[in-house]
């Protein structure tokens, strides 16, 4: 076991640093769609919108844990999570499915473009009446000879009032439970296919988002990603990325979080003293200092997994709960660590603001323990032992 990034890798994490602090802004100006796709590009050119995709097409390369550690300097070099979060579900949620389920000629046709910033993709499967419980989703892909005619409505979809591509599922066995949904990826401008207004939200706020409507939209066949059917294989695969690499953003918001607290509570001086010599201070402070390096070795532990090729779901899902909770009660300690500071809009409030919807995308925190629960068969059940008592 090796806890040390290799110098190729730290000077990338440095490299990409320096680059988001110079060029990501601050995420405190108004959302402009035309500057978002001015710095995404920018975040193209250094290799971050693609770094998961394989160089032959036009990616980085980048194994998991490399790319956890990438998205990790994105999150501690850029103040606009927001930002930080819409590169990330871009490239686990789209482009990777596309990346490990795409056909050679989709691959070509979509992953140069998506890869080196010049596209933008967005992933939708959640719906009004089905959230949590995907697998219920409403929307309907009819096969019509070469063709599909999706009808339907999708909520919450980051990034879709800028995306090129969506990467979307419907179901082509309504009541087919897991192998009744089929992935379809559609160019944005396709008919039938729209975009509601963007949503105001009270977090993560650089991230664009709104609703997509699908009425007859005819999708060639070949559009279909995988297979008919596959598209709950496909949609399990993606959380894996994103439940892993996705929360390593959030890891370093945390890291960056944390170093001001510290700072903080080193000049602030009451009682004739540093706050930091407080015992319930500086306990505060090893607490979030713990609760982030338990995170942070959780997810890198799921990125090795992803490396060696595991099918085990349970890390993910243990890192995306570690993550997300941490990075909530770190928010609420960096806002209570600086007072009344902590509540006018600074550094704290609004990571704090952007940590909250970490516990409800990529699956709820409650879903992620359901399946936890179940991988202990624990599964509601009483087992057949039980019954026979
Ligand atoms: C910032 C953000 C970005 C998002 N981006 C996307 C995107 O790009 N594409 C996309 O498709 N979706 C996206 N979503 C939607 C997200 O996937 C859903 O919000 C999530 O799956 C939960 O669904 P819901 O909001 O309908 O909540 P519900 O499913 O209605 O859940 C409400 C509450 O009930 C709990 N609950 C529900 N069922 C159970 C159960 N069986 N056991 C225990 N508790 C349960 C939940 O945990 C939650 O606390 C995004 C959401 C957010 C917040």
């Amino acid at each position: 076991m090796n806890f040390d990034f290799d110098t190729e890798t730290a000077e990338m994490r440095d490299m990409v640093v320096r680059f988001a602090r110079r060029d990501l802004g601050d995420g405190t100006a108004a959302h402009d769609p035309e500057d978002f796709r001015r710095r995404w590009q920018l975040a193209g050119k250094q290799g971050i919108t693609g770094a998961s995709v394989p160089a032959a097409y036009g990616g980085s390369g980048l194994d998991a844990v490399t790319t956890a550690a990438l998205m990790e300097a994105l999150g501690y070099g850029c103040p606009d999570q927001g930002f930080a979060f819409s590169v990330a579900a871009h490239l686990f949620a789209a482009v990777m499915p596309i990346t490990e389920f795409g056909t050679e000629e989709q691959k070509q046709r979509w992953l140069p473009s998506l890869a080196s910033g010049e596209a933008i993709a967005a992933h939708a499967i959640t719906e009004p009446e089905a959230g949590s419980d995907a697998l219920s989703l409403r929307t309907r892909a009819e096969r019509k000879g070469d063709a599909y005619v999706l009808n339907g409505s999708k909520c919450f979809t980051t990034n879709s009032p800028v995306a090129d591509v969506f990467v979307l599922q419907a179901a082509t066995s309504p009541g087919g439970g897991f192998f009744g949904l089929t992935t379809f990826v559609v160019a944005a401008g396709t008919p039938g296919l729209t975009v509601g207004p963007r949503y105001d939200k009270v977090g993560l706020r650089g991230s664009p988002m709104a609703d997509v409507y699908l009425t007859d939209c005819v999708v060639p066949a070949a559009d279909v990603l995988g297979e008919e059917g596959s598209g709950a294989g496909i949609f399990s695969s993606s959380m894996k990325w994103e439940r892993t690499c996705l929360f390593a953003t959030y890891l370093g918001a945390m890291q960056r979080v944390l170093d001001s607290t510290v700072e903080h509570a080193r000049e602030r001086e009451q009682f004739g003293r540093p706050i930091g010599g407080f015992q319930a201070v500086s306990h505060r402070i090893v607490d979030m200092t713990v609760r982030l390096e338990s995170a942070r070795l959780m997810l890198y532990k799921a990125a090795c997994g992803l490396d060696a090729g595991s099918d085990d779901e349970i890390a993910p899902a243990l890192a995306k709960l570690a993550v997300s909770e941490a990075a909530v009660q770190l928010g609420l300690d960096a806002v209570q660590l600086r007072g009344a500071l902590g509540i006018l809009g600074g550094e704290a409030e609004t990571f704090l603001r952007d940590a909250l919807p970490s516990r409800i995308f990529s699956g709820t925190n409650e879903i992620q323990k359901n399946n936890v629960a179940r991988a202990l068969g624990l599964g509601g059940r009483r087992s057949r032992k039980l019954r026979q008592r």
